[in-house]
């Protein structure tokens, strides 16, 4: 890997710890070699996989009946940070019957990505930087008002397990893609196969 600037570095999120200090000319951006614990490897199809069947096992703790979605978010360098699935706030009942009740279960839940951006910021986490694995049992990209989330959050790779999108839900799904190609967010998919 190419040596990276420290103001590249700081725009995907990594926390440059080796900053050199021109004190005759105030602080400039230099060449540094990357460290190791920051060279992860986010083309390596055996790590992907690795977080996803961590989301895959997360999903499967959902009680919602019809879809279930698993969600890790992964630092710079490669430490699961947050998670979630989808399911009720905290201190709500969830009960069997307010899932299977559609309408209601739609007041309570929250997406997986949703509960996985909320961990985050119950345990004072940063995701700026980030990459988020999102294992669902529909196999669609993330929603729109999830994406928004995302994207606000700093993400900056998304991963999810890629099926046929039904067509019911292919604007939507289209116009995540699009909003998150915008911001700069990329958008990869794993194959658990
Ligand atoms: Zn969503």
């Amino acid at each position: 890997m190419s040596p990276k600037t420290s103001d590249q570095l700081w725009h995907e999120g990594v926390h440059v710890n080796s900053k050199e200090y021109d004190f005759h000319g105030g602080f400039t951006s230099y060449e540094v070699e990357l460290s190791p614990i920051y060279n992860h490897k986010w083309d390596d199809p055996k790590w992907q996989r690795r977080y996803m069947n961590v989301a895959k096992e997360i999903a499967s703790w959902s009680k919602d009946p019809s879809t279930k979605v698993g969600v890790v978010a992964v630092s710079p360098d490669g430490k699961i940070i947050a998670q979630g699935y989808n399911g009720f706030p905290r201190g709500i009942r969830d009960e069997q019957e307010r899932y299977d009740e559609r309408e209601l279960k739609y007041k309570y839940i929250n997406h997986g990505e949703e509960s996985c951006i909320y961990d985050a910021c119950y345990h004072g986490v940063s995701l700026r930087g980030a990459s988020i694995f999102i294992y669902s049992t529909t196999g669609i990209p993330p929603c729109n008002r999830c994406s928004r989330g995302m994207i606000q959050c700093g993400i900056v790779n998304i991963f999810y397990n890629r099926e046929d999108v039904p067509e019911r839900w292919e604007e939507e799904c289209a116009f995540s893609l699009d909003m998150l190609e915008e911001a700069g967010v990329k958008v990869l998919t794993v194959d658990l196969s």
